[in-house]
């Protein structure tokens, strides 16, 4: 996760949003910053979860000629509008050979160069 959304999950729930605690560690609370997953919990049971990864919501290709064109529909963030990203481009930086290999797509999508490459990549508007 990058610094500035740390800091600013960080600010947001420094304080227990149950019993408004700002204790960490020796059982009074814990913090777990981890690839695009962030977690704090507070020894009153209180527990939060954003998760910052790109996940592939849906795939969906049409025949265009003698060719294949489709797009992975995923989420970046935690942002509401969905982006398409080519399914062409995606097989040749992944190696995948289905379509539906998600899990795989995922992971590179979650690379730092993945991340990259999908955050700066058009989106795919005629589809
Ligand atoms: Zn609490």
């Amino acid at each position: 996760m990058n610094v500035v959304d740390s800091m600013e999950l960080l600010k947001k729930y420094a304080n227990c949003a149950e019993c408004g605690s700002d204790k960490l560690g020796n059982g009074e609370g814990t913090l777990d910053i981890a690839d695009n997953v962030f977690n704090r919990t507070c020894k009153c049971g209180y527990s939060i979860t954003i998760d910052k990864r790109i996940k592939v919501i849906a795939s969906a290709t049409k025949r265009v000629g003698r060719k294949t064109e489709g797009i992975y529909e995923v989420r970046i963030d935690d942002s509401l509008k969905h982006k398409y990203l080519p399914v062409n481009e995606l097989k040749e930086l992944t190696g995948i050979k289905r379509i539906n290999q998600f899990k795989k797509v995922e992971e590179w999508l979650n690379t730092k160069e993945g991340r990259k490459w999908a955050i700066e990549t058009p989106h795919v508007n005629d589809f």
